[in-house]
């Protein structure tokens, strides 16, 4: 049995190991010339530049998406950094009690309530409740629930599921908390604006931190040296072992239709690829609007459209230097005020930095030398990729100058950096979308709004269409690379479902 893949991002490679574990026959088509998607890296002089990959949730034995991954990969052989601290926020406006303004994140849950508690004693109630929060989410019993799909399981063994309701009333009620909402609860001026400050200045579920907090905490989210080609390349390795067929620089234009049923992808050239099943692990608007024409919509998805239903995760204004310095002793990961607040081109006003000094992977720079990384979240995405297309050299040109801001705001802090960078390397949500296909270069799908747990409207199948599925990270929002391996593994294990096939790894 022929299955025709959209995509050699994270998803749709996975979708292809597990197929062809399943003895279908499959063809992933990439329209870019190399595999990852968003999960990627790029070489320039000696320096290998990220796509932004901080972090994998499942890099150890202590979380369940380990499990996954190992169907994959041979986790062993890939050796993944665990940092002390997962980040540092410079406040503006308050410092602890010993005169520091910076807030630290340990990601050990010990140290952190040690911290929290000597900084803010007054404030022990609540913190002492964030802790537990994150102690009870380690103590639940997860993995079978991420190899299970839900829809599959017989009546009988649902209710075995019954154990998992206090999970499922735990997340329900702790997905109710944002950081602002925590914040109110606290009196400590310090520890109230480093909570505010958690997501740059928005507010977000709680458990976006807590979650891959209380992992860290088991060294269950690790960044794997060699960074996503490190990762990735493995998957595309298995696959190829597993005699799938990958078709790079071949963009797919539309999948073919007939009486409701995915016959095919018909390609960009004008060759049509017939199949028995098509998935499509590229972007959902892509996927609804183009590649089916639009036909298989309903009034959800059509809010999704005008964002009324679910927000589109932020794109990234990234500036990446290769540095001939080490930084020994810098923070990986540190947020600090600007003296001048930097307005970029497309509108979005920002207020403070973050830089990331990825000095604990080796293999992204010469001996002695460094990748530094700032990235900016835009409110508009948009002008980017517009005037890209409408105005390439003004592009070019805004692009540089905005940079150059970065830079000198960095340099301002940082002392000394500009003299020592060797090559620099610039993109806008234009570079995304370009590369990857992302609708409006969002790196994440869907924004999670408060409703953390819940499903995005777009489903792994579409109404009244046959034979045809969606993955990828525009499945759940907040996406990421579990989600994109999960709904690859979830839809696999259908099709073996239906077709009668037990389901293997
Ligand atoms: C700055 C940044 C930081 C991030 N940090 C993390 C992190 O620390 N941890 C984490 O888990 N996640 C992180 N992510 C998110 C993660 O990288 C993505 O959610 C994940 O890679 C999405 O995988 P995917 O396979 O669903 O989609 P994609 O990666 O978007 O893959 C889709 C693929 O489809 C191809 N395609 C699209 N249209 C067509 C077509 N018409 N024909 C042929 N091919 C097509 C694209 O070229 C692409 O290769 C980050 C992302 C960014 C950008």
């Amino acid at each position: 049995m022929k299955i025709n893949i959209i995509g050699a991002g994270v998803a749709g490679l996975s979708a292809g190991c597990y197929l062809q574990m399943n003895g279908f026959e499959t063809t992933i088509f990439e329209r870019h010339s190399t595999f990852g998607g968003l999960c990627t890296s790029w070489q320039r002089d000696g320096y290998t530049f990220e796509s932004g990959f901080q972090w994998l949730l499942g890099s150890g034995k202590s979380n369940p998406f380990y499990l996954l991954w190992s169907e994959l990969i041979d986790m062993e052989s890939i050796r993944f950094v665990y940092h002390d601290i997962r980040m540092e926020v410079e406040l503006k406006d308050n410092q602890d009690i010993f005169g520091d303004k910076t807030f630290h994140l340990y990601t050990s849950l010990d140290r952190l309530e040690k911290y929290l508690l000597s900084v803010a004693p007054e404030d022990e109630t609540p913190i002492k409740g964030l802790i537990h929060s994150m102690r009870r989410m380690q103590t639940y019993e997860i993995p079978p629930m991420i190899r299970e799909v839900p829809q599959l399981l017989p009546w009988y063994r649902k209710i075995r599921y019954i154990k998992y309701l206090p999970l499922l009333i735990f997340l329900n009620k702790a997905k109710r908390e944002t950081n602002f909402t925590f914040a109110e609860k606290l009196q400590n001026p310090f520890l109230k604006e480093a909570f505010r400050l958690l997501f740059d200045g928005d507010e977000m579920p709680m458990l976006i931190l807590t979650m891959p907090l209380a992992f860290s905490d088991l060294k269950g989210t690790g960044y794997p040296v060699g960074g996503s080609v490190r990762l990735v390349g493995n998957i595309e390795r298995k696959f190829l072992e597993l005699r799938g067929r990958i078709r790079y620089n071949t963009e797919v234009d539309q999948i073919r239709v007939d009486q409701d049923k995915a016959t095919g992808v018909l390609l960009k050239s004008g060759e049509f690829i017939p199949s028995d099943i098509t998935i499509s692990a590229a972007d959902w608007n892509y996927t609804v609007f183009t590649a089916l024409g639009g036909n298989y919509i309903d009034k959800t998805i059509l809010k999704l459209q005008s964002q009324e239903k679910l927000k589109v995760y932020y794109s990234v204004f990234m500036v990446s230097i290769g540095v001939a310095a080490t930084f020994g002793g810098q923070p990986h990961f540190r947020r600090f005020p600007l003296a001048t607040s930097l307005v970029s081109p497309d509108g979005t006003q920002y207020e403070r930095m973050e830089v990331y000094i990825n000095n604990y992977d080796p293999t992204l720079a010469p001996a002695g030398k460094t990748v530094i990384s700032i990235s900016y979240y835009t409110r508009n995405a948009d002008y980017w990729i517009n005037l890209r297309q409408s105005d390439p050299e003004r592009y070019q040109a805004e692009k540089q100058e905005f940079a150059r801001a970065i830079i000198d705001a960095a340099d301002a802090r940082l002392g000394g950096l500009k003299e020592k960078i060797e090559v620099t390397d610039v993109a806008t949500p234009a570079t995304f979308q370009r590369y990857t296909g992302n609708w409006k270069g969002s790196v994440q799908g869907w924004l999670p709004g408060k409703n953390i747990i819940a499903q995005s409207p777009v489903k792994t199948e579409m109404p009244g269409l046959k034979d045809f599925y969606f993955i990828g990270h525009w499945t759940i929002p907040g996406g990421g690379l579990p989600v994109a391996i999960k709904s690859a593994r979830d839809v696999v294990k259908i099709i073996c479902h239906r077709k009668k096939k037990p389901f293997q790894t």
